[in-house]
């Protein structure tokens, strides 16, 4: 026996032979080849599998990703289904309403895919480069930081603050990117740090 053998691939397995052996137990041999002919394919069995974690809080539920279209032969990846990661530590394949609902998100036409900028005086937003993007939250954060950063408190006390830029990062992340952003924003002086799963 194949003790390798994950849940899912057990699913698909048996998804589709136990109809088909209840009936060849009771003897019917043509109407066991009949059923199999007509038992829909597993709609997960072509897809491709990707782990994630959902963005939502900072439980940071794992979750599988399931997608038609082969990348490597230039295809385009269509999700078509979103499911909890029964093998994550976190959440066991279980999700909350939230997280049982993130194709629709991953799909929503309203969803942010790029960043966007309002300029002073307009009421609306523009689509930006990242580029363009990285390069204008690099000087406003610099400029500000050199106008603001307070090495010393009154009583000469060193304290290397930067209070005037606040950071907001994600939840869904791993141990060590949340250690690289909070050592990034700390390694700054940004006093004001949260992420967005209180928001
Ligand atoms: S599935 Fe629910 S509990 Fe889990 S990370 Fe997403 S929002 Fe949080």
């Amino acid at each position: 026996m194949n003790t390798d053998l994950s849940r899912r691939g057990f699913l698909k397995l048996t998804g589709a032979g136990v109809a088909a052996t209840t009936i060849g137990a009771l003897g019917f041999g043509e109407a066991e080849a009949a059923e199999i002919a007509h038992v829909r394919p597993f709609k997960l069995t072509s897809t491709s599998e990707t782990r994630n974690t959902c963005p939502y809080c900072s439980v940071a539920c794992g979750v599988i990703i399931y997608s038609k279209g082969d990348l490597r032969k230039g295809e385009k990846a269509d999700i078509i289904h979103i499911e909890g990661d029964v093998d994550h530590p976190t959440n066991r394949g279980t999700l909350c309403p939230k997280g049982a609902a993130l194709k629709d998100f991953v799909k929503a036409p309203t969803r942010l895919k790029y960043p966007m900028h309002r300029k002073p005086g307009s009421d609306k937003f523009e689509r930006v480069s990242w580029d363009e993007a990285f390069d204008r939250i690099a000087r406003l954060m610099k400029d500000d930081r050199d106008a603001n950063f307070i090495a010393h408190n009154e009583a000469g006390v060193p304290v290397n603050r930067w209070t005037t830029t606040g950071m907001l990062a994600a939840s869904a992340t791993t141990n060590e990117t949340a250690w690289a952003t909070f050592k990034f924003a700390k390694g700054l002086g940004i006093a004001g740090f949260d992420n967005q799963a209180r928001v």
